[in-house]
């Protein structure tokens, strides 16, 4: 699944073996070096935590982190899978950690947010695919902070519903699932999901009653009318929250990138899915699943409050 993981090569950070690569000027990331990022870093470490921020070197973690905003990647740091966009490691696992879910709950209480994102690796190695390890990170974490939304990022679950119920019941303030591109591009950058199972994913969250996330990735060789499509139909199931940012791919070995998205364009479709009845819509050349969602506890409060 994935918040994900969009390792950009960060001018002046190519390795020797690649040639730098140079985006465009309205793709920055900020360098980290305030205080705030490296105290962050040290309680991940102390904790034995993992973050997608450092698994997919996300370019806004100097950004992100200085202001307490990071996502926590539970399950391990080693997914089953292997989607052509990630950078995160693809293997065989070790098992679920089951002290894990304490740690999470002491550092998010630590830090005394009012919103965090959490999301996890893709475990089709275990029989519940990490569904009941997710419910238990939830009730921990909601129980050490009762001050602070929750949104979790999860994987597909093979489509087992009964699965996405056992998360659910737990209740997380936010259920978002990537779709992560259009329908045609679905297998390809995706090689063992599939776009109709992720839609099924986000309808039973929906139905049930969830406030719901879903993000696409630009960039990849889809059409602005594909994209208007997508958005057309998350409007119609009535998703909750969209995110639109440009790939970046994270090596050579990965997808490449077909375009660059004008930040005119990003704008373009924010306006799009707004107006197509989508509530709240993050667009941006940085943007990932992710991005300022530590500013939305008061939204996420107010779409629970609207539904059931
Ligand atoms: S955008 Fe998300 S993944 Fe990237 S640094 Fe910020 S919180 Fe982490």
């Amino acid at each position: 699944m994935s918040e994900r993981l969009h390792l950009p090569v960060i001018e002046g950070q190519a390795t020797p073996a690649e040639p730098r690569r140079r985006h465009p000027a309205w793709i920055k990331a900020t360098l980290p070096t305030k205080p705030a990022f490296f105290e962050l870093r040290s309680m991940v470490k102390e904790l034995e935590l993992h973050t997608v921020c450092e698994s997919a070197s996300c370019p806004n973690i100097g950004e992100c982190w200085t202001r307490k905003a990071l996502t926590i990647m539970i399950l391990g740091d080693i997914c089953t899978r292997s989607c052509r966009f990630c950078d995160v490691t693809t293997g065989r696992p070790k098992p679920a950690d089951p002290d894990e879910p304490r740690r999470v709950a002491e550092m998010l209480s630590r830090l005394g947010l009012e919103h965090t994102v959490i999301t996890c690796v893709d475990r089709d190695d275990l029989e519940d695919f990490g569904a009941a390890h997710w419910a238990e990170t939830i009730t921990r974490v909601k129980a050490a902070c009762p001050q602070m939304t929750l949104e979790i990022l999860a994987g597909d679950f093979k489509g087992k519903t009964e699965l996405v119920d056992i998360v659910l019941d737990a209740d997380p303030d936010v259920f978002a699932h990537n779709l992560e591109t259009v329908p045609r591009l679905s297998r390809q950058v995706r090689v063992q999901a599939s776009y109709p199972r992720s839609y099924k994913i986000l309808e039973h969250a929906r139905k049930r009653g969830a406030v719901t996330k879903t993000g696409l990735m630009l960039g990849l060789g889809e059409t602005i009318e594909e994209v208007h499509e997508v958005v057309d139909q998350l409007a119609g199931l009535g998703v909750d929250i969209l995110t639109l940012g440009q790939y970046l791919a994270p090596s050579k070995q990965h997808l490449q990138i077909e375009r660059y998205v004008h930040p005119d364009e990003f704008a373009a479709l924010e306006t799009y899915a707004l107006a197509a009845g989508i509530r709240h819509v993050v667009a941006g050349p940085l943007v990932r699943s992710s991005y300022h969602a530590d500013g939305q506890a008061a939204l996420v409060r107010a779409l629970r409050a609207k539904h059931p």
